[in-house]
């Protein structure tokens, strides 16, 4: 029987189709063993039990065969948090920390008149997912209100058990898809969203993760423009005056998100990701406008 040393150096399997093949090795172990990533470092001998190694071979072949990791173990990290995911939503991607980070600066002290710093804001976040965005913006502030919405039922389901699990009491999930079942007398401080950006015709969709990901969080008509425009085009009548909307958009969609954002809000702004790309944009109610 191997040991966990044994199984580690089976990594280089993976090179085809992983780009961090070792990585994927010792999330599935610690999946199967059910331990943290320093066990497999303090017990390099360690011999896997009958079962643990089934389940080990089964989820390696999975992944050989392309299924994400995060699929293989049904987590993925998020801001600090540890997500349940499954194949019914996109799987939470680091660039979309940006989002969250760009609401929590936009919302601090020096950016925004005081009476808004550490008060009850309201949030919608559209298309949630998992709830990443609507759960790592309430564990950064207890005292904002947040309402995540997304089209899918399974969505919708997966959130829900992701917010009971960590335990937000700040955060509601309803089934919408974009604002057609969110009342239409609430106004919110903050809009956010990562919705479908990628063009139907993108090659990406038939490479790596993206495969078993659902289309609906993926792709968008107009060359990934479709549901952008459709939550720019109504986002104002769901803000405050001076409240944000804020949008996670594809490294090359800037100036266009830019153009829409425009026509209907003020200081409209784009913020790089960690690796210098374009990749949020938002712009606020005027405030002396209704
Ligand atoms: N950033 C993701 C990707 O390129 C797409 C996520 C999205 O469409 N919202 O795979």
């Amino acid at each position: 029987m191997p040991t966990i040393a044994d199984l580690l150096k089976r990594a280089q399997v993976l090179d085809p189709v992983s780009d961090t093949p070792r990585l994927d090795v010792e999330v599935l172990l610690c999946h199967v063993l059910d331990k943290p990533r320093n066990y497999l470092y303090a017990w390099p001998e360690y011999v896997l039990e009958q079962q643990a190694l089934t389940q080990f071979k089964y989820l390696f072949a999975r992944r050989i065969a392309g299924e994400p990791i995060a699929h293989l173990s049904g987590q993925k990290e998020f801001w600090s948090l540890s997500l349940d995911v499954n194949a019914s939503t996109l799987i939470p991607r680091p660039e979309t920390e940006l989002l969250v980070e760009t609401a929590l600066n936009l919302f601090n002290e020096s950016k925004i008149d005081n009476s808004k710093f550490d008060s009850a804001i309201q949030v919608l976040d559209l298309g949630t997912g998992t709830g990443a965005i609507a759960l790592a913006l309430a564990s950064e502030r207890p005292n904002w209100n947040v309402l995540a919405v997304d089209s899918s039922a399974d969505a919708v389901k997966l959130a829900e058990s992701n917010r009971t699990r960590l335990d937000f009491d700040n955060v509601q999930i309803d089934q919408s898809d974009w604002f057609e079942n969110v009342n239409a007398d609430r106004r919110f401080d903050l809009i956010v969203s990562n919705p479908p950006y990628i063009a139907p015709d993108d090659r990406h969709l038939s490479e790596g993760d993206v495969r078993f990901e659902p289309r609906s969080a993926l792709v968008a008509n107009d060359a990934g423009f479709a549901d952008i425009e459709t939550i720019i085009l109504n986002a104002s009548e769901f803000l405050v005056r001076g409240g944000w909307l804020l949008l996670e958009h594809g490294s090359e969609q800037g100036e266009g998100v830019r153009e829409l954002l425009k026509a209907h809000l003020d200081d409209v702004t784009t913020w790089r990701d960690v690796a210098g790309l374009e990749r949020v944009s938002g712009g606020r109610v005027p405030i002396g406008e209704v």
